[in-house]
């Protein structure tokens, strides 16, 4: 069949991976097409990922800073919550935003995009099927995979039930349910937590592991779950759902322990709604990437090179579909590198500084190496934390329960890890992978001029303590 449409890249999927690719490879020159199976552009990020999730946080923020201030004297009352004009905030005023200006910006780039789920035919051609049934070849000399991922579906609940709900379904607010469970302490589901809760539900979280937000540092988690704990939200760890049933009345779960044999924390339980997240699978297995020739590991992930090559020299791939973490920055930056390197450019990244943030209350971030990760691989380290309740912006806000925290290497005194608990940590932790990138030593941060009174001076404090130079805290 002769091809329908014929370019020099096509970018496989809209996500911020692949937007940016696009959008990159139109500006250096290459005729680019951009194939996403949605209406909208944006991926999961922006249509039902970080965006909507942190337009709902704010809403959450809202709810609880009113809370807070009767206690400072200002009291504004129990809030009256207008859900369609919180939902019209989130999608029409936020996510439809962004999603209209990246249409314009592929436009205006003269990226042609082209609606319908694709799947390669063979190492130079794709087919895109439309929603009507309807199909088109394209041939490529290039093509960026940036098909990205989607949530694990435990096969033990019933998915036909809309009480049983995953993120994009949490995101949606069609209600505020009386009772809801949240399986899994991650960070998808502990943001969701969050939002539920200042809206007025009951939340209980079940975890699988021994703390909430497996990948962080205990300590880190620990003012997140102390918060939750006072706010009411009930939190069960090494729990694991297992047989589920579903009635009138409400979605009954019954639970096992993580460790076999003993008696989990909870046993069983009914909700008016369970949200699922446990993780996300990559898509990789879905594109018939072996008619391309190209590899696909066995969870789904596709293998790359330090250019985002796959094992096919003019195919390359990026984002969640690549590997870990999952995180939209990590999406933007290969997406990035992989346009520029199939243009021609000599480029390679390795990204030694990832960061990490749960935009819960307190928001936790970290970047670079974990102290428990350092610890594991018998690395030297040193570390310098800073309590927020000894920085007096931190308790003017009614906030003093965080901690900022630097991981040093004690041979260099170079920092190679840190994480920040408290409000806005989401924000102050770039300085931090940027320290580590250029590699600072405790001293350039230490003696770097913080404006006082900061949140962010913390951080310069962190450096002293480790120092030695402040010795006073305790
Ligand atoms: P995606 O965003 O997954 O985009 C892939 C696109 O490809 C999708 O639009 C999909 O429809 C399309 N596609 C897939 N297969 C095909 C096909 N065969 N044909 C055509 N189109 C196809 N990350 C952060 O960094 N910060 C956050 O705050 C954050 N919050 C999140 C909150 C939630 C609730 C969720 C679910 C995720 C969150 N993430 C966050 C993760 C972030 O959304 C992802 O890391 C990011 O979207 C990955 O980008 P991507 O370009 O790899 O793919």
């Amino acid at each position: 069949r002769k091809a329908d449409i014929e370019c020099r890249m096509v970018v496989l999927g809209s996500g911020p991976g692949g937007y940016t690719a696009a959008f990159r490879a139109a500006d250096l020159g290459l005729d680019t097409v951009l194939v996403e199976r949605y209406p909208s552009l944006g991926g999961v990020c922006l249509n039902v990922g970080c965006i909507p999730s942190k337009a709902l946080l704010h809403a959450a923020a809202l709810i609880d800073e009113a809370a807070h201030s009767s206690t400072i004297g200002i009291d504004f009352g129990k809030p009256k919550i207008d859900l369609d004009t919180l939902r019209g905030f989130k999608q029409d005023k936020v996510v439809g935003q962004f999603t209209k200006g990246l249409a314009g910006m592929a436009k205006q780039r003269k990226v042609r995009t082209v609606q319908g789920v694709g799947r390669f035919l063979s190492p130079n051609e794709m087919e895109i099927a439309a929603a009507d049934g309807s199909t088109q070849v394209l041939r490529f000399e290039q093509c960026i995979i940036a098909a990205g991922s989607q949530a694990v579906k435990l096969p033990n609940f019933p998915w036909d039930d809309p009480r049983v709900m995953d993120s994009t379904d949490a995101l949606e607010l069609q209600e505020v349910p009386n009772k809801l469970l949240v399986v899994g302490g991650g960070i998808i589901g502990l943001e969701m937590a969050t939002v539920y809760r200042a809206l007025g539900s009951e939340v209980t979280v079940v975890e699988f592991m021994d703390q909430l937000m497996p990948g962080a540092d205990k300590d880190l988690v620990k003012p997140l779950a102390d918060r939750l704990k006072k706010q009411g939200v009930e939190v069960h760890l090494k729990t694991k759902a297992a047989k589920v049933e579903t009635a009138k009345k409400g979605i009954t779960v019954h639970f096992e322990s993580a460790d076999a044999g003993q008696k989990p924390a909870l046993e069983s339980g009914t909700w008016d709604r369970v949200l699922v997240a446990v993780g996300r699978a990559p898509n990789g297995g879905k594109l018939d990437a072996d008619k391309a020739g190209v590899q696909v590991g066995e969870r789904g992930f596709i293998p790359v090179d330090r250019q985002m090559r796959t094992n096919v020299p003019h195919i390359f791939a990026i984002g969640d579909l690549v590997g870990q973490p999952m995180l939209a920055h990590k999406a933007t930056h290969e997406g990035k590198l992989a346009a520029e390197v199939a243009a021609g450019e000599k480029k390679e990244w390795v990204a030694r500084v990832i960061p990490s943030v749960a935009y819960t209350d307190p928001e936790i971030a970290w970047v670079g190496v974990t102290e428990t990760e350092a610890r594991a691989k018998g690395l030297k380290v040193g570390v310098g934390k800073f309590p927020w309740a000894a920085s007096a912006r931190a308790v003017g806000i009614g906030r003093g329960e965080g901690f900022t925290k630097l991981i040093f290497d004690e041979a260099t005194h170079r920092i190679i890890g840190a994480g920040i608990a408290g409000v806005h940590a989401g924000d102050l932790i770039s300085e931090l992978a940027l320290a580590i990138e250029m590699g600072c030593e405790a001293a350039d941060i230490g003696h770097t001029v913080h404006p006082h009174p900061t949140l962010g001076e913390t951080v310069a404090m962190a450096a002293e303590v480790y120092e030695g130079t402040i010795t006073d805290l305790y």
